[in-house]
């Protein structure tokens, strides 16, 4: 028996002249999502329908098509002829063979031969002649059996839905920089600004030799892991050792993370206007160390005068942990190798830093040549 995927989008129904864009985005990244494999794609009213593919690869078109943002929900249906024998062999497919159901019918030919509510009781009729364990249950059934019976002679007959990432289609969000770090909040936050539509790059400040080869492939992981749902993703990679020694070397131990926050941000700036991106995004959680106090944030804020999103701000750490795990990037997020925010770490960093204290301290540094220089050897990977 023939099969087929049916796609329903999410929010898009929402918009209102700005639909076919929406639209359009979400189909080219779908299309993306499914590029090695082979099928048929039709837009039909209020969703799209994929065909034509081989049986094996149902699964993996499923598993490719769960990380697309603008997908409300997916099924997976038998295509038959539309003749209520093959409909009814269809659904006796479905592996609903016990327990309560009802049949829903939606009747788009309006010639086929007998009515949806015919259609509807003639196929129950015929479930429960196939099945002695099964039961009719109108109003609260653990299945439900749809029949979509198509202008072009073809039915579609399938049960429940499965929940998709929900979302806009990535790429109507505008663009964004995710400072992506190895840790547990950042990819979490990438993904969250993905899935409000924004198409994510990412950047990553790296200390080697201090941090090493594998602290830098860990983040590289990381960003793999979320090109799946950024619909492919680059990697700024950016050399931070000279500006961390200088910091060691002249401003007080204390204020060495603020300082260097305060460096990571002005070089996101620098990158996300070089690059046309609107904003930055953090995985900054209020409260959650020293370096998240609201003092904290508003110095380092103050260096930029870019957007900054932190859609991870009222998070507790368990809410995020449980998204990582869900995204697969916790395992990764986990391995033990260090951060360049870790090496040079201070005994007592400040908690509430005064951002005219960290200005004169920060007046020893040659600031825009070290953000310059910094620039210049930025090594870039595309996912
Ligand atoms: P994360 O789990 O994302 O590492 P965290 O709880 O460890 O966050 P911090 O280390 O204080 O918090 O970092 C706060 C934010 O600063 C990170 O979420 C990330 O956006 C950014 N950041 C920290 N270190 C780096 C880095 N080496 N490269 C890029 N961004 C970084
Ligand atoms: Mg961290």
């Amino acid at each position: 028996m023939d099969k087929a995927i049916i796609l329903r989008y999410a929010e898009i129904h929402l918009k209102g002249n700005n639909r076919g864009y929406f639209e359009n985005t979400l189909i080219e990244n779908i299309k993306k999502a499914l590029k090695d494999f082979r099928y048929e794609f039709q837009k039909t009213h209020g969703r799209y329908v994929i065909s034509g593919f081989h049986e094996n690869d149902e699964t993996y078109i499923v598993s490719s098509l769960e990380k697309v943002f603008g997908i409300h929900s997916l099924s997976v249906c038998y295509v038959v002829d539309s003749n209520i024998d093959d409909i009814a062999d269809a659904a006796a497919e479905l592996g609903v063979t016990s327990g309560t159901f009802k049949v829903e019918c939606n009747r788009a030919d309006k010639t086929f031969p007998m009515k949806s509510y015919e259609t509807a009781a003639e196929l129950g009729g015929r479930m429960l002649d196939r099945f002695a364990d099964l039961k009719v249950d109108i109003h609260n059934p653990d299945n439900i059996i749809y029949i979509d019976i198509r202008e072009n002679k073809k039915t579609f007959v399938f049960t429940s839905s499965l929940p998709m990432a929900g979302g806009l289609p990535v790429g109507c969000g505008g663009k964004g920089l995710l400072l992506l770090s190895g840790g547990i909040d950042s990819p979490v936050a990438g993904y969250m600004m993905a899935r409000r539509g924004m198409k994510v790059s990412a950047v990553h400040f790296h200390s080697y030799p201090f941090t090493g080869v594998k602290a830098k492939e860990k983040v590289l992981t990381l960003a793999q892991k979320l090109s799946g749902y950024t619909c492919g993703i680059k990697v700024f990679i950016v050399p931070f050792t000279d500006i961390q020694v200088k910091i060691h070397e002249n401003c007080p131990e204390e204020f060495m993370i603020t300082i260097m926050r305060r460096f990571m941000m002005r070089i996101a700036q620098k990158i996300a206007q070089q690059n046309g991106m609107g904003a930055l995004i953090t995985g900054e959680s209020l409260g959650q160390v020293a370096s998240q106090t609201i003092e904290s944030i508003n110095t380092t804020n103050s260096v930029v005068d870019i957007p900054v999103l932190r859609p991870v701000i009222g998070f507790d750490k368990e809410d995020i942990i449980k998204i990582s795990q869900k995204i697969d990037t916790y395992e990764t997020s986990i391995l033990p190798y260090e951060d360049c925010c870790t090496v040079f770490l201070p005994k007592h960093p400040v908690i509430h830093p005064k951002k005219e204290i960290i200005e004169r301290a920060e007046k020893k540094l040659d600031i825009d040549s070290l953000v310059s220089e910094a620039v210049k050897n930025i090594e870039t990977i595309i996912y």
